[in-house]
């Protein structure tokens, strides 16, 4: 597997024909398409949304503008399963291919990611097209094609990964976090505990 086979495209803020400024909730169309240097992505508004613009699309789906786009990064670092795929596919971890595979799809899952189109490259590496439904970008995912019981292993590794950094995160913090047992809750091992002393 190539280093750019994944990628996360933004989308643009304007469209790229007329250079109309998209407004909240107006409606705009995508297109991929493949270049010598790989897949490039454009954005489209309705009226310039032609037959002779989608002749070349690759794949092309229509979503919503959502304004403003919540920064990628929340205040507080906390490690979830949007950020560990971030941060995965800008470090190009090419031994990662499983697991930023298994995050997309729990993304998916959790509604945060659209799947907009599957690609098959010449070489049959099949690539998935997600789009952030709230950032509109698009995130390029090659299926490495896991079989049901790889599928189970990798899903219950990026689980533990996700939950061992955020308690970490947690012992960090030193903070309460909601639906935690409360504090003075003792452990199940630890010893009943002695009469107080009168
Ligand atoms: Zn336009």
């Amino acid at each position: 597997m190539k280093e750019q086979d994944w990628d996360i495209k933004a989308r643009s803020e304007a469209c790229s024909k007329c250079e109309h400024e998209y407004e909240d909730q107006e409606p705009f169309y995508s297109k991929l398409t493949f270049e010598e240097d790989g897949y490039h992505r454009s954005d489209f508004c309705e009226k310039c949304w032609t037959d002779e613009v989608q002749a070349s699309a690759l794949s092309r789906w229509r979503t919503i503008y959502r304004s403003p786009a919540p920064p990628p990064e929340p205040a507080v670092k906390k490690e979830t399963a949007e950020s560990l795929l971030r941060e995965l596919i800008e470090t190009d971890r090419m031994e990662q291919a499983n697991t930023i595979y298994i995050l997309a799809v729990m993304l998916e899952r959790k509604r945060i990611l659209v799947e907009r189109d599957v690609q098959e490259r010449e070489d049959g590496t099949l690539i998935r097209v997600y789009e952030h439904k709230k950032t509109n970008e698009v995130f390029m995912i090659p299926d490495p094609r896991l079989k049901l019981a790889e599928l189970e292993t990798v899903q219950a590794e990026v689980i533990a990964m996700l939950d061992g950094t955020a308690r970490a995160a947690q012992q960090e913090l030193s903070a309460p976090v909601g639906g935690e047992p409360a504090p003075e809750a003792a452990p199940e091992n630890s010893p009943p505990e002695a009469p107080p002393a009168s």
